[in-house]
């Protein structure tokens, strides 16, 4: 979980690899393994994360097999094209026509598909997007769990509910030995392939701490590790990626440099964005977005943020709704409505046909039921939480998130439900 299918090396050439899923053939990245053509390994994010033995990998391929294929025809069945609604302006099916032949659409054309309020529109926008996204991408959809392992921060970012102006709330943080036992679980017992290290930004969590971690991490554990700690040191990031960190979820929170020094006093869109350079120079998986429905942000400021995040050179989106926390300043503002955020989920998936895009909890807390609606519009990917029961209720970034309460087995089993009523393999074949 994401359950990835071991894969057959059948080519290397220096560290870039070619592997063999049931025919389909991806590249992955190799940096900490000895291969040779034949092997079996696991790759997550572009880049190996296991080599396994050949008779286990046979014997899972084989119990593997006949849902591979199964899962394929479902979502094909699913996702095909309903243009034939009658109310849909011809200019709107002439930007998705351009979208489903792969070309890009601009900044107008895809502002003319969010500001759509017509109900056919919409659902053509949908089911369009759907459609790219098992075109261009296939039906694996990535699950990944996220473990919050720290709330202390000294940022004051208006929007959040553990900035550090927020006296009411109970700080904690998970010592190295705590969190090494949640990747335990998640790896030995459920399956995770993939785990995202979150926390707030605070010196308290020292960088040699987390450094030291990742090191634990890899040396245990056959697992793909997504940092999310915010802004720290160059040398940090640097070291972070040697020991084995290949990933960061790191939004730009908004592309309007005004709006984005309004909401954070203590930093600027030009640091923000640095760090995201930094990251793409040093190697990192890039997973980055906004947050949308901001107070001061416009449809236009929307689309803008989503061409921006196009511009990096995102490999995954993260984009979703603020939620308005109570001991935040922004506490008198509304979530935008769920629909709305769905909607420029679907634009995104014909801004970029090929990235990943994330189902948020964010979006998820809105209504549970977006979950299905995303991955039916465009979405390609999903975390589950593994914060441990006693700290997940003071991560509390804003009020009523979603899963909070329900075990990593009773998410994991929900999740797995979804995604195979629609015909989604959780797996992450890499590129
Ligand atoms: N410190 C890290 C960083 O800055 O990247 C990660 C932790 S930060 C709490 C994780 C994300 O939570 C932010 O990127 C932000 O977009 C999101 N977030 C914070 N407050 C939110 C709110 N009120 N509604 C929705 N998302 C929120």
């Amino acid at each position: 979980m994401c359950y990835a299918i071991p894969g057959n090396v059948k080519s290397i050439t220096g560290n870039l690899i070619t592997v063999d899923y049931f025919g389909e053939e991806r590249k992955a990245r190799n940096d900490f393994y000895d291969l040779r053509v034949g092997d079996y390994v696991y790759a997550q994010g572009g880049f190996v994360v296991e080599k396994i033995d050949e008779k286990l990998a046979e014997e899972i391929l084989d119990s593997w097999k006949e849902m591979f294929f199964e899962l394929k025809k479902t979502d094909v069945r699913l996702s095909k094209l309903h243009n034939d609604k009658p109310n849909v302006e011809k200019s709107f099916l002439r930007i998705i026509d351009r979208a489903i032949y792969g070309k890009s659409i601009s900044h107008e054309e895809a502002l003319r598909l969010l500001l759509s309020e017509n109900p056919d529109e919409i659902d053509v926008l949908h089911k369009s997007a759907n459609f790219i996204r098992q075109k261009f991408l296939d039906n694996s959809c990535c699950v990944h769990g996220i473990i919050e392992f720290s709330n202390m921060c000294d940022c004051q970012c208006a929007y959040c509910g553990i900035n550090s102006d927020n006296s009411a709330l109970k700080r904690f943080s998970l010592n190295t030995g705590e969190i090494l036992k949640v990747v335990e679980d998640a790896v030995n017992r459920f399956g995770f392939k993939g785990i995202v290290l979150q926390s707030g930004e605070s010196p308290s969590y020292s960088s040699e701490n987390i450094l030291d971690l990742i090191k634990k991490i890899r040396e245990n554990y056959p697992v793909f590790i997504f940092l999310s700690v915010g802004e720290r040191e160059e040398e940090f990031y640097r070291k972070a990626f040697d020991a084995g960190a290949k990933a960061v979820l790191f939004r730009f929170e908004t592309s309007d440099s005004d709006l984005y020094s309004k909401l954070h006093p203590h930093s600027s869109l030009n640091e923000r964005t640095g760090y995201l350079e930094l990251f793409k120079e040093i190697g990192y998986i890039i997973a980055s977005g906004s947050l949308i429905g901001l107070p001061g942000q416009n449809a236009e400021s929307v689309i803008n943020d989503f061409m921006f995040a196009k511009n990096l050179g995102c490999d995954m989106y993260s984009f979703g709704p603020f939620i308005p926390h109570p001991n935040s300043p922004l506490s008198r503002h509304s979530a935008p409505d769920a629909e709305y955020v769905l909607k420029a989920l679907s634009v995104l998936r014909l801004i970029d046909p090929y990235g990943k895009i994330l189902v948020t909890t964010a979006l998820e807390s809105i209504n549970p039921k977006t979950r299905q609606q995303a991955l039916m519009g465009g979405a390609n990917s999903i975390m589950l939480n593994l914060t441990p029961k006693d700290y997940v209720g003071s991560y509390d970034i804003y009020p009523n998130r979603a899963a909070v309460d329900v075990s990593v087995a009773d998410q994991i089993a929900d999740a797995l439900q979804l995604l195979k009523s629609i015909g989604r393999a959780p797996t992450d074949l890499g590129i």
